[in-house]
């Protein structure tokens, strides 16, 4: 069992949290599954925080109607639940990490594995797509490099950043010529099935990137 130790709320629907890590050991990019006890309920649950860390966070979206996540927004420090894991090989290879420009693409809460690469293997060479409904979903941006960031914001007409761009993460992604050497990077591609295969469709089809520079995970 992993002790809740400390939650920080973003806004009421997007939390972090973390737990006691104990032995455990991942890649960045990996999941879990977090269970209540008592409750025959598990939910998988991308790695947020480094390797490094002491402790093991996670990035939650609350869902309305949602039973896990509504579950681990109610619990308090010094709460405990079970871990199992490391699951899955959405990762980044030693390959990519030396010789590539690795391009991050992220709905949501898709960004947590971006944040736990980021912070593990201190990256520099990389871009980032988030795709967020309004500024207040924003997550993490003092982690990544404001010149390499691209926000896309789909509920709000005001943008006011220089880095945040109004509409989806396609709208950026029809014109990625503007980004060098776009066609050899690796592009690793988090969250929703829709944006993940919206993508997927302008990077291959449009673009003729090879697929096999296309790593994805769908959280739902
Ligand atoms: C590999 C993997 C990694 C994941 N990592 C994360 C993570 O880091 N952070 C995170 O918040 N979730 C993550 N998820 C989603 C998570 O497992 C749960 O599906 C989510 O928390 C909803 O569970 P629930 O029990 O609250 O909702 P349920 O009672 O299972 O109801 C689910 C309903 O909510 C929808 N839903 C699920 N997730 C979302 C969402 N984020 N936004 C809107 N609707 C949603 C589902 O399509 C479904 O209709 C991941 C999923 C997978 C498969």
């Amino acid at each position: 069992m992993h002790k809740l130790i400390r939650k920080e709320y973003i806004n009421e629907n997007l939390f972090k949290i973390f737990f006691d890590k104990k032995d455990l050991k991942f890649f960045p990019g990996q999941h879990f599954s977090l269970s209540i006890p008592n409750k025959s309920i598990n939910r998988e649950y991308s790695s947020y925080t480094s390797s490094n860390d002491k402790e093991l966070g996670f990035l939650i979206r609350r869902v309305e109607g949602g039973i896990m996540s509504n579950l681990l927004d109610k619990m308090e420090v010094g709460d405990e639940l079970n871990i199992y894991g490391p699951y899955g090989s959405f990762v980044l290879k030693d390959e990519y990490i030396e010789n590539k420009q690795i391009i991050f693409i992220a709905s949501g809460t898709g960004i947590a594995p971006f944040v736990s690469m980021k912070e593990t293997y201190n990256l520099d060479n990389y871009k980032l797509f988030v795709g967020i409904r309004e500024t207040r979903d924003l997550a993490d941006a003092e982690k990544f490099d404001e010149s390499k960031s691209y926000y896309c914001i789909s509920r709000e007409d005001n943008i006011s950043k220089n880095n945040h761009y109004k509409g989806r993460i396609n709208n950026q992604l029809e014109k990625i010529e503007y980004i060098k050497d776009y066609e050899n990077s690796i592009y690793m591609i988090c969250g929703n099935s829709y944006m993940i295969s919206d993508v997927y469709d302008i990077l291959v089809k449009e673009k003729k990137i090879n697929p096999n520079n296309i790593i994805t995970e769908s959280f739902f």
